[in-house]
């Protein structure tokens, strides 16, 4: 069932801590009852800082000429994918800056297949490498990827016009989206909350877009401005309490009117409060994607200010999960896909 704009609106709008509280206890419940309290773990490589976007919120954007360009070689990704198994985590998620040239692609290709063969196929493979053209995404698919995160960003094109330089299309992206689920993935798209110029109606459109397209996963995180970006201004007003509620309000909201979704408590939530992944969990998220990227690489993947983990090693990070996770009385699935359950309800009624 659609959701309903005015209560969307509403729910958006909570405001004291008492009323606060009982919207995450509500998310919470419908959390339980639909997808449980087992958290998924994806252990996440950022591949590489070479983007050929300019998007105005990003601090790796190619208009930052102060960030240090790298790409992880294949050996080095194959040690990461190695950890990842070795920690049991289940799934892998491939992020980088956006590219569509060849040697990229082909790149891609090998390292989803030899990451398939490495792990005897055990690993689940989410891919978040940006908008590419349909023989790509089928490709990888045809390597062994399952999952793309594709964020929307914001469902409002004159806010996606204002947030991007002429040459990006919401258009293009939107399409992009519909050739995910054309090639068999199961989609995962998102927002940013506490955009510049974002409204509640806004956030409210995004579920709504979000149900009509029919999501299996959702990766939101508050907006954090960067000092090598157009939104510079805004870094001394930035209120970090209030971004750290309105992105947890985003992910109660969707999950009380989404339900059986997967949603991700993101390491943006994460820099701006230090149990911000466990307050993502108890608002209603169900997957962490933990960081295992090099160390030395880290740096060059400040997409925002202040994001947390520079130095915290894959190793370090895995002892201290676990127990955080069983602290607010989760398990976690470890060397399972945790697959999102919308996307198997979608396929069946389909094949109804
Ligand atoms: N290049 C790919 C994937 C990497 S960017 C893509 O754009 O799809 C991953 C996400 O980082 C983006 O979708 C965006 O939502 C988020 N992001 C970028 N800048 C940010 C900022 N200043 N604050 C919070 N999130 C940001
Ligand atoms: Fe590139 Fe993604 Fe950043 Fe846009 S958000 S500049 S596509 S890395």
């Amino acid at each position: 069932m659609r959701p309903d704009k005015k209560e969307l609106m509403e729910l958006l709008s909570t405001k004291g801590e008492e009323n606060l509280a009982s919207l995450y206890k509500r998310a919470y419940e419908i959390k339980k009852q639909f997808v449980g309290t087992t958290v998924y773990l994806r252990g996440l490589i950022e591949l590489s800082n070479i983007c050929s976007k300019n998007c105005y919120y990003c601090g790796i954007r190619s208009g930052n000429k102060e960030v240090n360009r790298y790409q992880i070689s294949f050996q080095e990704a194959m040690e990461e994918v190695k950890l990842c198994i070795d920690f049991h985590y289940g799934s892998i998620v491939i992020q980088a800056g956006e590219r569509e040239d060849k040697p990229w692609i082909d790149f891609i290709t090998k390292l989803v297949k030899s990451i398939k063969e490495l792990s005897d196929n055990k690993l689940g493979i989410t891919l978040s490498l940006g908008e590419q053209e349909l023989e790509v995404y089928q490709q990888w698919f045809e390597a062994g990827a399952h999952r793309y995160l594709l964020r929307i960003e914001t469902s409002n094109p004159e806010l996606y016009k204002a947030l991007h330089p002429a040459n990006h299309s919401f258009a293009h992206r939107l399409n992009c989206l519909h050739l995910l689920r054309q090639c068999g993935y199961q989609v995962g798209t998102g927002v940013m909350t506490g955009l510049p110029g974002q409204t509640i109606e806004d956030l409210a459109n995004d579920i709504l877009f979000f149900s009509d397209e029919d999501i299996d996963m959702l990766g939101m995180g508050p907006f954090i401005p960067h000092h090598n970006t157009p939104f510079k201004n805004l870094i001394d007003s930035f209120n970090p309490t209030e971004a750290l509620n309105l992105g947890l309000k985003m992910i109660a909201v969707c999950r009380i009117t989404l339900q059986d979704v997967n949603i991700a408590s993101t390491t943006a939530l994460q820099a701006l409060h230090p149990e911000g992944r466990e307050l993502g969990l108890k608002a209603g998220a169900n997957v962490l994607m933990p960081n295992i990227t090099d160390t030395k690489y880290r740096k060059g993947y400040q997409l925002y200010e202040g994001k947390p983990g520079l130095n915290e090693t894959a190793i370090q990070f895995q002892k201290e999960l676990e127990k955080h996770i069983y602290a607010i009385g989760e398990t976690i699935g470890y060397d399972k896909w945790g697959d999102s359950h919308h996307f198997f309800k979608r396929k069946n009624e389909k094949t109804l």
